[in-house]
Parts: C-alpha cells; sequence; structure tokens
C-alpha cells in the first residue's frame, strides 16, 4: 500500500516535521521489485530511508520514500573458526549485535548501541571504537532501482573508506541494500584500547572481559555521552574527523600545542569535536538548535528546529572551524 502526505517526522532522529510526498514499505525483495516496477510510480524520484538516524530533512520529500523493512537474521555458514550471518536491510543494527553476542559471533560488538538500520551501516562504513563495518563485513545484496535486478557486493566492491563507501559516491542513488552478510569469529579478538574501555571496564572491575562486557562497557559510555534522539533529536556526528596531510598537522601543532591527532595511512586524522569546541561553539544554542554541550560535533534539535535552522548552524560552524584552523570540515550526515 502507497501512503500519501505522511510525516516523517517519527521516522527522523532528528524529529524534524518533513512530509513526505509519497511512502512505500517493503518487507522482502519481492516487494521491494514489486514497488520499482508500478509504472503509476515510475516517475517519481525515490528516496530510501532505514532508521532516519543520519539525514537532514531540509525540506519536504517531493519523492516516493522506500522504507525499508526487510527483516531477517540468518546463520547462513559456520566454518571450524567462523560464522558468515546474513541480516535483512529492516533489522535494527543494534539488535543484530545483541543477537550475534548472545550467539558467541565476535567481532560487531565495539559497533554496539549505534542507531538505524543493517541496510544503511555499508552506506558510510560504520565505525566506532577503532573497528569499522568494513572490519567484519562479508558481502551484500542490492537491488538496483532501474532495472530491479538483485547484485551481489563484495568489500572491495563496496569501496569502503572513513566514513565512506561506492554507495555515497559512485553508484550513489542507484541501489538500494536488501541483505547484508558478515563474516564474525569463534574466537573473540577484543579491541579495548580505544577510548574509554578500558577505563569502563575497570570501573565495571572486569579483568578478563568477554564480548558481551566489551559490549556493555561500550553502551554505558555512549549511553553516559550522546544524547538519546528520543529525548533531544539528533542525528550523531554531524561532521566527520578532518583528515589532513600530516604536514598540515604539524603546522597546527606548533600553533595549537594540545590538538589531537591520530594516524591515518601518510596522513592525519583530527578530532572534529576538538575543532568545534575550540571556536566556541560547544553547548552554544542557537535559536532551536545548537551543538551537544557533552560533544560538540553532536548538532541538536533543541525542540523546534528546522532542517534548514540546523543546516545554517552547520554552515557558520564549518566557516569558523576554517577561519581558526585552515581546515574544511565536512558534513558526514546526508543533507536532503
Ligand atoms: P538513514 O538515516 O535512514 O539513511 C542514511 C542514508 O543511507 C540515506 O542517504 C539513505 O537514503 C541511505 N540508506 C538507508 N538505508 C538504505 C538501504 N537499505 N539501501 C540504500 N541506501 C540506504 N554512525 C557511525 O558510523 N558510528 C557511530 O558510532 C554512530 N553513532 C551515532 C549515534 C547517534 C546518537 C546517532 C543519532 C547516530 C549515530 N551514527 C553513527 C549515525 C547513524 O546511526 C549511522 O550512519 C546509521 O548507519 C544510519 O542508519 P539509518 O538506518 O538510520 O540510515
Ligand atoms: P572520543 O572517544 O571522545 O574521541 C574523539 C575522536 O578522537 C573520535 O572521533 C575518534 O575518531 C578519535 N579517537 C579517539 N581515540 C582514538 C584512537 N585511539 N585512535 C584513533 N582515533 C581516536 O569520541 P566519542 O565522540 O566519544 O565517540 C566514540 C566513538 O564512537 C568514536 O569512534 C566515534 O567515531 C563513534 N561515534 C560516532 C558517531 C557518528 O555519528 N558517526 C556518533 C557518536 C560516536 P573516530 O571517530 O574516527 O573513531
Amino acid at each position: 500500500m502507497i501512503e500519501k502526505n505522511i510525516s516523517l517526522k517519527p521516522y527522523n532522529t532528528f524529529g524534524l516535521d518533513a512530509e513526505a510526498k509519497l511512502l512505500a514499505r517493503v518487507s522482502d525483495v519481492i516487494d521491494l521489485q514489486a514497488v520499482l516496477a508500478d509504472s503509476k510510480l515510475i516517475n517519481e524520484e525515490r528516496f530510501v530511508l532505514g532508521g532516519g538516524s543520519n539525514i537532514l530533512l531540509t525540506k519536504d520529500v517531493d519523492a516516493l520514500v522506500i522504507k525499508n523493512e526487510i527483516s531477517g537474521i540468518q546463520l547462513v555458514e559456520e566454518t571450524d573458526d567462523s560464522y558468515i550471518v546474513r541480516s535483512g536491510a529492516g533489522v535494527v543494527w543494534h539488535q543484530l549485535v545483541m543477537h550475534c553476542i548472545e550467539n558467541g559471533y565476535a567481532g560487531i560488538e565495539n559497533l554496539s548501541l549505534i542507531p538505524g538500520n543493517v541496510g544503511a551501516a555499508p552506506m558510510q562504513n560504520i565505525g566506532a571504537y577503532g573497528v569499522e563495518l568494513k572490519d567484519v563485513f562479508h558481502s551484500l545484496e542490492a537491488v538496483e532501482i532501474t532495472t530491479g535486478n538483485v547484485q551481489t557486493f563484495s568489500a572491495s566492491d563496496c569501496e569502503f573508506g572513513y566514513r565512506e563507501s561506492v554507495f555515497k559516491r559512485k553508484l550513489k542513488g542507484q541501489f538500494i541494500i536488501s541483505s547484508v552478510s558478515l563474516l564474525l569469529t569463534k574466537e573473540a579478538k577484543l579491541n579495548t584500547s580505544y577510548g574509554a574501555i578500558e577505563e569502563e571496564l575497570e570501573r565495571l572491575k572486569i579483568q578478563s572481559p568477554s564480548t558481551k562486557d566489551v559490549s556493555q562497557a561500550v553502551i554505558n559510555i555512549r549511553q553516559s555521552k550522546l544524547p538519546d534522539p528520543k529525548v533531544l533529536g539528533n542525528s550523531g556526528s554531524f561532521f566527520k574527523n578532518p583528515v589532513v596531510p600530516t604536514s598540515k598537522f604539524e603546522e597546527l601543532r606548533s600553533m595549537f600545542p594540545n590538538i589531537p591527532g591520530y594516524p591515518a595511512g601518510e596522513s592525519t586524522k583530527l578530532a572534529a569535536g576538538w575543532l568545534i569546541e575550540q571556536c566556541g561553539w560547544k553547548g552554544k544554542v542557537v535559536g532551536n538548535a545548537g551543538s551537544h554541550a557533552k560533544q560538540a560535533l553532536v548538532l541538536v534539535n533543541y525542540g523546534n528546529a528546522t532542517g534548514v535552522e540546523i543546516f545554517n548552524l552547520s554552515e557558520q560552524i564549518m566557516c569558523s572551524v576554517y577561519d581558526t584552523f585552515g581546515v574544511q570540515l565536512e558534513r558526514e550526515v546526508n543533507v536532503y
């Protein structure tokens, strides 16, 4: 069934009140192919929606919104030391993480509590606490919008990068991801050196952590630092951490000795949150929008902000970071 003039407010974590001209919920690939082939809808622009946790809606969506609700998690292969687990694109990402932890499939515990659905995870190669989707990725299936054909993509086909993939670049708007398969291990190779994980494990008095313990530590840290979108609308980190030539980092460090920098291949990754905070934005409220008091990188809707207000705030932040540091921030959130 195609719904008309639907408010997208419950479907985006910024809580922005944009309206979709048309909305179709699809629960399997056949359903999706039927919607794509429907002659009455053929001239409509298409807009794919997952959990709405990485979008900024600056206007009504004059398009057919395809809400991906393809469910199901299956173990498709088991070897002596690994598992391949396939998940429908409409599964909530954190539910997949919990399912894996409960069944002893290791490798995604650091990605606990990232909002959104499985189908969007490859879009920006989601990452947190030193682990990215690409580290556990096996393959995905996606439906081509123009033909309805199903194609399989390997990791190299996806061209994953830092919060990047081929689906945000060369193939933008061309495919709808229908399932994602992960390669997980039987033996856990825990990564606890990132951020405050070790500190949190110590606080919990855990000396030999399991995947479940690491997941719980990540959940605790995230809940203590990040605004809950149900309470305060947001889309997580609004900007990517900029990666600059190391010579630029050294130049900046001579002027700002405390500037954090992390090796990223030959280059250096800066912490966008630190740059924004130094420019005085942390906790600042402008109209109905602002930068969060605990993490400057997260822009928030304090109640009745419009997408344009949040977009304009992001412009101001980008200008002041550029003026102060000569560094161009790039938005991570998908702006419509
Ligand atoms: P949506 O917002 O619905 O869509 C995002 C983009 O993907 C859109 O362009 C959409 O058209 C496209 N898309 C969605 N589904 C599909 C599909 N099936 N096929 C093709 N295109 C599709 N991200 C991180 O990487 N790491 C984090 O630690 C993290 N923490 C966050 C914390 C908070 C509090 C919030 C609100 C967000 C955070 N995010 C993080 C961002 C966000 O959760 C992820 O980017 C997530 O993968 C988005 O999923 P979604 O289903 O909500 O995507
Ligand atoms: P944090 O621990 O305060 O660290 C600040 C920044 O420094 C992070 O962005 C992180 O980069 C970088 N960093 C910290 N330790 C690092 C290390 N050992 N090696 C390389 N880089 C390091 O960050 P936070 O805000 O609390 O977030 C914690 C994790 O959750 C981060 O990985 C972050 O990306 C992720 N997160 C993402 C979003 C999102 O929407 N994308 C939202 C919330 C949290 P990276 O971001 O590259 O990891």
